[in-house]
């Protein structure tokens, strides 16, 4: 049995002895990995929908933390938190929510069976398998009826708003373990744990509530382990893995000023809609449309933009632009058509903590850009398939475990963004048989300065390290 867990936005720096014992020796003991990415935007159900897939955002389209359809709403955008959201947008447009084939669905066409169950939104949990192939369980919600009818004989109501994050995985935990499990002997069972995000989002890096709930994570973790090891003794591999980093944040910026400022640039009224921001990106319409040049290097100019990406099919009206497959998008129909980031130190915070990001999040900290900070993630393996003791410094991301994961249970795997983590195989090659080059990409931002674009490259599959200014 493959064990996935996600803790969501567990920094790689923050896993210390003290913080975190239990997963620092499993670190130890099995595969680590130190150049993990997140996909960006490094947010959560993009995340979500890329170790889903293992494809990159701009083939999956979960472009955004929210999406904008203008066929469900001109004038705002959807939270992805919701799955009947993301229900509606996908119906406004006739197509799957997902636009590559899910893990999950791959699992169960090879005969193969994966549960999920997720203590985070509805929605992140949703997103782990959209098409229900295989039961999956949040706090709110589960699916199909069926899995929820037993859930709620056996737990009572699934619960309320009111809950806490622990109370909430806590009880995704025990249908798991206690339902799933032995009900469906699944071959992979993918598992979220919203936490530390929370506790660091309302709270900041490195405070001592924080840092507690490192130790909570932790010990949930250690629980889990040894309760699955017991159920597939010595046949229990563990990927433990989070969906993006953390930055503390020096300026809260307000999009709604962003819209009056960028309007600013075009040379005609601008109607209600013409201007969303929607997630990471910016959606144009009408006059604003027809405007995207100017609009572009108007938003260049503001000094908290840290990078800029035009959508690929657009690219030849702003030649000089770094196209959104740059960063992992493309030009899918829900691509926005200018995508950003926010400039980025790398300054310590109050608590010891590095990483400061630009960011239009109203919390304490945040993540979503590409700072270093927000992109490295964490990622190690470990059990019977594994190699013991190792740490690898080649390139690698959440949107390898869908293939590794597919290889492990010998299940065809075509079409994937992501790569088979061949060197944390026990039996695979060695580090220095793992060649890996650095790349960068470089374009103007605004008309003063530029931006650089850092890439390392495994194999021929690219992974996203930073967007700077310069
Ligand atoms: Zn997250």
């Amino acid at each position: 049995m493959i064990l996935i867990v996600v803790l969501d936005g567990l920094r790689p720096d923050l896993i210390t002895p003290d913080a975190m014992p239990y997963l620092s020796r499993m670190a130890a003991g099995g595969a680590a990995c130190t150049d993990s990415h997140a996909v960006f935007p490094t947010a959560t159900r993009i995340n979500s929908a890329t170790l889903a897939t293992g494809c990159l955002p701009g083939r999956h389209g979960i472009v955004g933390n929210e999406l904008y359809a203008r066929a469900v709403d001109p004038l705002a955008s959807v939270s992805c938190a919701d799955y009947r959201a993301l229900q509606a947008v996908a119906a406004a447009e006739g197509e799957p929510l997902l636009s590559v084939p899910t893990l999950a669905e791959r699992l169960r066409a090879a005969g193969r069976t994966m549960v999920a169950v997720g203590s985070g939104s509805p929605g992140t949990t949703y997103l782990l398998n959209p098409t229900g192939a295989g039961p999956v369980v949040n706090w709110a919600v589960a699916w199909p009826e069926a899995t929820q009818d037993e859930v709620i004989r056996r737990y009572g109501p699934m619960l309320d708003e009111a809950t806490d994050s622990l109370t909430r995985t806590d009880f995704v935990l025990r249908a798991l373990t206690e339902y799933l499990v032995p009900a469906q002997r699944p071959d992979v069972a993918v598992v979220w744990i919203t936490e530390p995000d929370h506790a660091q989002h309302h709270n900041g890096l490195g405070v001592p509530v924080a840092m507690e709930m490192l130790g909570e994570v932790d010990r949930r973790l250690e629980a889990l382990v040894a309760h699955l090891e017991g159920e597939y003794p010595g046949a229990l591999d563990c990927v433990v893995t989070s969906d993006h980093g953390f930055s503390s944040i020096t300026n809260h910026v307000s999009l709604s000023a962003e819209v009056e400022a960028l309007a600013a640039a075009v040379p005609a009224p601008l109607a209600p809609g013409d201007m969303v921001f929607a997630g990471s990106g910016l959606y144009l319409h009408g006059a604003a449309e027809e405007n995207l040049p100017r609009i572009l290097e108007a938003f260049g100019e503001h000094p908290w933009v840290g990078g800029l990406f035009v959508r690929d099919d657009l690219i030849s009206l702003c030649p000089r632009a770094l196209p959104q497959s740059a960063v992992g998008g493309g030009a899918h129909r829900r691509s926005p058509h200018i995508l950003y980031t926010g400039s980025w130190s790398a300054e310590v915070n109050a608590d010891g903590v590095a990483g400061f990001t630009e960011n239009p999040s109203r919390l304490i900290a945040s993540h979503g850009m590409a700072s270093p900070f927000d992109v490295n993630n964490i990622l190690v393996a470990w059990g019977p398939s594994f190699k013991e003791g190792l740490v690898s410094p080649i390139a690698c991301g959440i949107v390898d475990l869908a293939p590794t994961v597919l290889h492990l249970l010998e299940v065809p795997a075509e079409g994937l963004d992501g790569r088979v983590l061949w060197e944390l195989l026990r039996g695979g090659p060695d580090l220095a048989a793992m060649e890996m080059r650095h790349a960068a990409l470089s374009g103007p931002l605004g008309t003063r300065r530029a931006q650089v674009v850092e890439l390392s490259e495994v194999r021929g599959h690219e992974y996203l390290d930073s967007v700077s200014v310069v």
